[in-house]
Parts: structure tokens; sequence; C-alpha cells
């Protein structure tokens, strides 16, 4: 079997669209929704997320800025700046782009947003949100994998979710929503024991693990389908957690690397900005 593509790109291009019609509206009421990005330091990986970041909410019609600091800034100083943004009617969404410096604690920052501007949805009100089934900014991450589940057609009632990894951006919560629409999930980490068993009767594989090419077709159930978070530069070319060549061959359906979940999530952050602007 030789697996169909899921193009992230393509379905954030036609999400967007939608969440343009949407932001049309919101204008014509003289509210233009705005994120808001605080980058401390000068890390290139950062700054190309960001780029894009700013080129998606172009397309989608919304205001963005990108809030730089040196990493010299002090913990109560971006303390501050949150405070300030939260204050501001004109700002709906505030991401801080991870990783921050040592000397400031990513707990605190996160913590001191907003829970209604909080667009990365990290804060423990939208994360308790989550877990509890209530209306909430989902994490753009799993809430990116959802779409792109969703744009397969895949009904995942009744369905076996096999997770790998179990971060609190990408594994939990996405175990979480996949529970919600009744799937069977199985949640695997550094510590499961025999995890070729775990995916042997996946129908839905995610792996979210960090280790380039960690799972490779031969344990891929035939058919399953298959997203691969994982982002790598090895040797100036990039790839997932899968080992894509192998795994498309067994696969029904595959997330690509790149041009997978990584367009979704920055298509899932500029949604939830737009959402957050909605609730006003
Ligand atoms: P993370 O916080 O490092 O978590 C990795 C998870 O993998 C942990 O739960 C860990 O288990 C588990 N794990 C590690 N080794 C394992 C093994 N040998 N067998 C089974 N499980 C194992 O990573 P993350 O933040 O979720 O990110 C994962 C990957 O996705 C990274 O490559 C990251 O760059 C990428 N990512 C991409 C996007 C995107 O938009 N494309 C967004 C977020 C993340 P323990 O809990 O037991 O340690």
């Amino acid at each position: 079997m030789t697996a169909k593509i899921i193009s992230g790109r393509e379905v954030a291009e036609n999400i967007l669209q939608d969440l343009k019609k949407r932001v049309d509206i919101l204008k014509k009421k003289n509210i233009t929704p705005k994120l808001v990005v605080v980058l401390v330091g000068d890390m290139k990986a950062s700054a190309s997320y960001v780029a894009q970041k700013e080129k998606f909410a172009v397309k989608a019609g919304i205001d963005s800025e990108v809030l730089r600091f040196n990493s010299e800034i002090s913990e109560s100083e971006i303390l501050n700046q949150i405070d300030e943004i939260n204050k501001d009617d004109e700002i709906h969404g505030v991401i801080v782009q991870l990783p921050l410096p040592d000397h400031i604690s990513v707990t605190k920052v996160l913590n001191r947003i907003d829970p209604k501007k909080d667009v990365d949805g990290f804060t423990p009100t939208n994360v308790g949100k989550l877990f509890l089934g209530e209306e909430t900014l989902v994490s753009c991450t799993p809430k990116g994998i959802m779409s792109m589940l969703e744009s397969t057609g895949t009904d995942l009632n009744g369905k076996n979710v096999t997770v790998i990894g179990r971060s609190n951006i990408v594994g939990k919560p996405v175990s979480i929503l996949c529970q919600q629409q009744n799937a069977t999930v199985t949640m695997c980490h550094s510590r499961t024991k025999d995890l070729n068993a775990k995916l042997a009767d996946a129908d839905v594989v995610i792996v979210a693990v960090g280790v380039a090419k960690f799972i490779n077709g031969d344990q891929i159930p035939s058919g399953a389908i298959v997203i691969d978070v994982g982002i790598h530069n090895i040797d100036g070319k990039l790839c997932g957690d899968v080992d894509f060549e192998t795994a498309s061959e067994k696969a029904s359906a595959i997330t690509p690397v790149p041009g997978g979940v990584g367009p979704m999530t920055v298509c899932a952050l500029i949604e939830n900005t737009i959402i957050a602007a909605e609730r006003i």
C-alpha cells in the first residue's frame, strides 16, 4: 500500500480561507483580531517559527506584533509585559515563544497570561477545561492534528488510537481530544513495555517522541493513519519522528515532514486568536 499524503499545507490553506471570512465579519464590527508574540533571545529556530506565524496572520487578515526582548531581560520584566498585554483591549491573543532563557520560569510566565488570551492553550485554566470537555482555547498542535484527521474523513468513534509521547503540549492533550471523539486511546512513553504490541491494532498512530525516524514501517499496522509530529534537521534535511519512506508503504495516509503538522499548528494558533476576538 502506498499512503495518501495528508498535506498540512493544503488543509491549512483551506482553513485560512474560512477564517478570513470570520475575520471580515469581525472587522465589520470594528474588531480586528490581534495576536502578540513575545520573543526572548535570538534563537534561529524561534525566529523562523515566528516568521511563519506572521505570514499566516497576514493570510487570515488579522494583526500580529512581535515583542522582542534580549535574553538578559529579567523574569519580573517579562511578567510586567504580560500584565500590560492582559490589560490591552486591542490584543486578543498572546503567546510566549518557547524556550525561554534558564533564569525565567516558563510556568510562572505562562500562568500569568489571561486564560481568555491564552491562544496557545497552556494555562492551567484552559488545560483544565480541555480535560473536563468544556469549551476552551485548545493547544495548537493537538488542535491541528484533529483538523488533519477530520480532513481525511476519519470517524474516530470506536477506533484504536496509539499516541507515542505524553508531553503536556502534544501527547496528553491529543489523547484527550481523541478520547472525546470516542476513540480508544493507548498512550505510550519512555517506560512503555513492548511498544510494538501497543501499535499492532492501531487504526491511527500519532508520534510525538522527539527522536528522528523513531518509528518505521515494520511497526505500522497495514492501513493505519500516521500523524508525525516530530521535526528534526539532520544534515540540513528535515525529517520527522517517523521513517517516512518505510511507513508510507504500510499506512493508508501519512503526514509529511515538513508540510504536515507544522503548518496546522500555526493555523490553529490563528484560529484561536479569532475565537478569542469573537468571544469579547
Ligand atoms: P517531549 O516533551 O520531549 O516529549 C517526548 C515524549 O516522548 C515523552 O513523553 C517521552 O516519554 C516520550 N519518549 C521518549 N523516548 C521514548 C521512547 N523510547 N519510547 C516511547 N516514548 C518515548 O516532546 P514534545 O514537545 O511532545 O515534541 C515531540 C516532537 O514533536 C519533537 O520533535 C518536537 O520538536 C515536535 N513538535 C512539533 C510541533 C509542530 O508544530 N510540528 C509541535 C510540538 C512539538 P517520557 O514522558 O516517559 O519521558
